[in-house]
């Protein structure tokens, strides 16, 4: 239906298949907050100046009682279908904004935002609620939102993030360069950091090409005051590759992998 009346496609059973499927994946993640299957994990961020950790990324992890360990490359796309992606990105910024806060560290915490967690002025309200119920410094948590917000032009999202930018929340640029947008919306942002894709990293040692793209953006960086960190950074090679051409921060297997923690003690009342 969703690809127009003249799109029919006939019926078959792997469509059905595979509609149904992801209809119980969703009916799945509806319960598993409640069920306890959910779980933050935290990945390191260099600091390339002096090699300390500058930063955690909380990562969501969902354990499925049948299914094991379900991707969130698989299951945020399905969340972010509807609503539910507003119901788990709060639990997630609830959570890691918790664990940050007993840390024994003052390293920022990076947590993912889907764009349909912006708009409509909730989100502030409800970081300005969870910072004051933690007592989190406001300018250790950084939102991180993909590129595509670029080129959604809904008026309240840029309203959203000059809100909290304003708190003193920092904003970040995630899978810088795979989005396609515009550079000149860049500056309609408050961007503190543009997070450049794992796949530029990747090929940057072998292909010339890949490392004019590295060099351009952490170029681009220096010039708009903006800090660069480059994703999936695995190799030796390719830290040499970005550091040489000035990136700010790293974060990848080299560094450490995710890893899940347990939840924070709650404060003593
Ligand atoms: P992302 O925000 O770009 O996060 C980085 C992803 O790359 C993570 O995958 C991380 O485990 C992986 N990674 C880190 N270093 C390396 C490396 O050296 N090599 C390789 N091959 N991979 C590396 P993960 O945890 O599977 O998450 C996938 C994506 O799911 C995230 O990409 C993010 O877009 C989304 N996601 C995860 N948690 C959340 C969340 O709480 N909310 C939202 N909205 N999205 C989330
Ligand atoms: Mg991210
Ligand atoms: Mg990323
Ligand atoms: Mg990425």
């Amino acid at each position: 239906k969703g690809a127009g009346k003249a799109a029919w496609r006939p019926f078959t059973p792997e469509l059905e298949t595979e509609r149904s499927d992801e209809e119980r994946l969703e009916q799945d993640l509806r319960h598993a907050i409640a069920a306890g299957q959910l779980g933050v994990a935290y990945q390191p961020i260099i600091g390339l100046a002096h090699g300390g950790v500058n930063a955690r990324e909380a990562l969501l992890r969902w354990t499925h009682p049948a299914r094991g360990a379900v991707s969130p490359r698989k299951f945020i796309p399905v969340a972010e279908k509807s609503d539910l992606i507003r119901t788990l990105g709060l639990w997630v910024l609830d959570r890691a904004c918790r664990d940050a806060a007993a840390w024994s560290d003052t390293a920022r915490i990076c947590v993912n935002v889907s764009v349909r967690q912006l708009g409509d002025g909730s989100l502030p309200r409800a970081v300005q609620e969870i910072l004051g119920q933690t007592g989190l410094a406001p300018r250790r948590l950084e939102l991180e939102i993909t590129e595509t917000v670029l080129s959604n032009t809904t008026e309240g999202i840029v309203d959203d993030l000059q809100l909290l930018h304003a708190m003193g929340v920092r904003i970040s640029l995630d899978d810088f360069g795979v989005g396609f947008s515009s550079l000149g919306r860049l500056r309609a942002y408050p961007f503190d950091r543009i997070k450049l894709d794992a796949s530029f990293v990747r090929d940057a040692v072998e292909r010339p090409d890949c490392r004019a793209i590295v060099g351009v953006v952490a170029e681009l960086g220096r010039r708009l005051g903006i800090e660069t960190v480059a994703e999936g950074v695995e190799t030796p090679a390719q830290l040499a590759v970005i550091h040489e051409e000035g990136f700010t921060e790293a974060q990848g297997y080299l560094f450490g992998r995710a890893i899940l923690s347990a939840p924070a003690a709650a404060p003593a009342a």
